[in-house]
């Protein structure tokens, strides 16, 4: 498939699934193996030898994947951390310096401060919305990767990520953005200049709240094979069927953002208006102070809303046990619409850092259910 001339959904639903050469199956089967036959010593029959380094269903998710961002090389493992580890242990060295934001997931920041920091690895945290405090913190000592997440998690804050990718190169390091929240469909940071994009797969990628997975993305095909070599040397990938689950979300990838997207605007309009809540976070509002950035590097502003209750932390915590659509848990980025309180829960992780979030925020991954029901429901768990 000549993938230069196709649009979005079409490399979503055929990028990398090709019918099946051996069957003429139209759906990637999940190739359910660990090795492969020989056709003579050290002559693998279509390049695959042992699942570990190759699998043809992980491949058809990581050629997909790579088509989606505009990337040359897409890896997809076993988590979002696990990618995220593959890619610090691969592109960094103990001695090293990396900057992160200052509200990133909680989970991502506990890989920085305690296995990482560890290992020999500095991190700074920094406000990614505010370029000159990032040019700051990469002047103050050599730096190897920019990190940031945008819409971060879970205060909403927006990156700029073309400033940031010439930021981060006239420092000499690389940009990392982790596109979990906007997801491939509502933007590509890699043709904004960034080196490698992130991916927790377990979320829009995925999409049905069934399956745990990373990615990582690059359109430099140099640094992929680096990242190729770490994926197959620390060995965190994803398995077949896991694989096959998230090939599968990718597909409705672009319906299912545009309708998580109708449904978080009305929801974050509501909720403005609301005389409990104090403030809401979301992009797509006019008065977020990332509107203007995310108007002009997203395509919609994304199914995440967070917002903080008046009534301080136990109105915020009575919030989340009180809604009966909204399902009280972790994650986000399924079908299904959930609330969280991510002071207690997603980012405990980070409670007595600098990365503490505050304790009357909740969190909501707004589903594709009916708006109003959604609304209904938040209605009535307001009171
Ligand atoms: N990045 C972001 C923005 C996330 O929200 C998460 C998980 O919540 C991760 C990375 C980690 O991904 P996983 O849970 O698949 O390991």
């Amino acid at each position: 498939m000549n993938e230069q001339h196709h649009g979005f959904e079409t490399l979503a639903i055929h990028a990398g699934q090709e019918a099946d050469p051996a069957t003429g199956a139209v759906i990637t089967p999940i190739f359910a193996t660990s090795t492969y036959r020989q056709d003579g010593v050290g002559k693998p029959r279509q390049g695959y030898e042992y699942s570990r380094t190759q699998n043809p269903t992980r491949a058809a998710l990581e050629e997909c994947l790579a088509a989606l961002e505009h990337g040359a090389r897409g890896l997809a493992f076993a988590s979002g951390m696990a990618a995220e580890d593959t890619l610090l242990r691969t592109l960094c060295k103990p001695g090293d310096h990396v900057v992160i934001p200052d509200d990133a997931y909680g989970g991502t920041y506990r890989l920085f401060a305690k296995v990482a920091e560890p290992w020999g690895l500095a991190h700074t945290p920094v406000h990614v919305a505010d370029v000159d405090a990032v040019r700051a913190a990469l002047r103050s000592r050599p730096t190897a990767l920019l990190w940031v997440e945008t819409p971060t998690n879970p205060l909403l804050a927006v990156a700029d990520i073309a400033r940031l990718a010439e930021v981060a190169h006239e420092a000499g390091a690389l940009l990392v953005v982790d596109n979990t929240f906007a997801s491939p469909y509502l933007q590509q940071p890699l043709t904004l200049g960034a080196d490698v994009v992130v991916h927790s797969t377990t979320k829009y990628a995925g999409g049905h709240s069934d399956v745990v997975g990373g990615a990582l993305v690059t359109a430099d095909a140099t640094l992929g094979e680096r990242l190729a070599y770490g994926q197959n040397a620390m060995g965190a990938v994803a398995g077949p069927f896991d694989a096959w689950l998230v090939l599968r979300g990718l597909k409705t990838l672009a319906v299912r953002m545009e309708r998580h997207s109708d449904n978080a605007e009305r929801i974050a309009a509501y909720l403005a208006g609301h005389p409990k809540v104090g403030q809401v976070l979301y992009p797509g509002l006019p008065e977020h102070p990332g509107h203007e950035v995310a108007a002009k590097q997203m395509r919609r502003f994304g199914g995440i809303v967070s917002f903080r209750l008046a009534g301080g932390a136990a109105a915020a915590i009575e919030v989340c046990e009180r809604t009966t659509l909204f399902t009280l848990a972790e994650s986000l980025g399924g079908i299904e619409s959930l609330i969280e309180h991510p002071g207690q829960m997603t980012h405990a992780s980070a409670a007595g850092s600098p990365l503490e979030v505050p304790d009357d925020l909740v969190r909501l991954s707004v589903g594709i259910e009916t708006i109003d029901d959604l609304l209904d429901d938040l209605a009535q768990a307001l009171g």
